[in-house]
């Protein structure tokens, strides 16, 4: 496996392959890798020749109080695990590079991300918008495969995809759990004993929901206050948002008639935990 850390070699490297007809797939994450990062280097090797993994913290989706600084980093195990994963390079950039000084330049999908977790993270999503769009330009893929597990983002960077025409296909993989149903996730790492106790309320409280739709409820707030009663039990749960909306395009849903997507935020003493479901009618 090659670790490239310069823009330009990346882009070298990506105008070669593509001038030997390899299809290329691409991974963008923030490292510190788990199992949910790695079954997404599975779906890009199955529908493309080279995979690209990026691991890069991106600062300008990262708010001035959130955990930047804190983020979990450990670029060494990382590169073990895509490699055995069969990553064939990580694109391992620093700041600098990305966000030289006077850098002005933004991304910005309007509408649908001023929800959700837009709404709880002010320019959040101009920056996941923005750094992508860059690595989309270094990377050069044919294929970009993200989580379900941030089904705002999924849905955003689709999007913005087909509204700037860039000719990459965005794959949306599903949300890997622990054996116990938590969300795998790098800042499960900042949960206490106590508190990966605690979170296991969140799949729970989707499940509930879920079962309770499957059962004829249709009544959004109904459901919303259902859940937040549910995660609220736990000592240390504070609800940023929980919200039911049209699955495809966020639009708020009162009474359920298709396909929704559950989704919240949950502040397990000071770690903030996402997980969402998609549930059919
Ligand atoms: P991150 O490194 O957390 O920014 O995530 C990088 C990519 O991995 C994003 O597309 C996430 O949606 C995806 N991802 C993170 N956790 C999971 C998970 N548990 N299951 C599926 N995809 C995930």
């Amino acid at each position: 496996m090659k670790i490239i850390t310069d823009i330009k070699a990346m882009q070298k490297k990506a105008d070669e392959l593509r001038a030997i007809g390899k299809k290329i797939g691409f991974v963008p994450t923030m490292g510190f890798l788990h199992e949910g990062h790695l079954n997404l280097i599975r779906e890009a090797k199955k529908r493309c020749d080279t995979t690209i993994m990026s691991i890069y913290v991106n600062p300008t989706q990262f708010g001035p109080d959130e955990d930047l600084d804190d983020y979990p980093r450990d670029f060494d195990r990382d590169c073990s695990l895509a490699e055995k994963e069969g990553c064939d390079i990580i694109f391992h950039p620093d700041s600098k590079q990305i966000y030289p000084d006077n850098y002005l330049t933004y991304v910005e999908v309007e509408d649908i991300t001023s929800v959700l977790c837009g709404a709880s993270r002010p320019g959040h999503f101009k920056g996941v918008t923005t750094i992508v769009t860059k690595l989309f330009n270094i990377v050069k893929p044919h294929v970009a495969v993200f989580g379900q597990k941030d089904a705002q983002q999924a849905i955003v960077i689709k999007k913005m995809t087909r509204d700037l025409n860039l000719d990459i296909d965005i794959v949306v993989a599903p949300i890997v759990r622990e054996k116990d149903g938590l969300a795998k996730s790098s800042r499960n790492t900042y949960l206490s004993g106590d508190e990966r106790e605690q979170a296991l309320v969140l799949n729970q409280s989707l499940k509930m929901a879920e079962k309770e739709i499957k059962s004829g409820e249709r009544n959004a707030e109904k459901l919303k206050s259902a859940i937040v009663d549910l995660i609220t039990r736990q000592p240390d749960a504070v609800i940023d948002y929980v919200e039911i909306v049209e699955a495809d395009t966020l639009a708020p849903v009162t009474i359920i008639t298709n396909e929704v997507l559950i989704a919240f935020a949950v502040k397990i003493g000071r770690t903030r935990l996402i997980d969402n479901i998609v549930v059919q009618v």
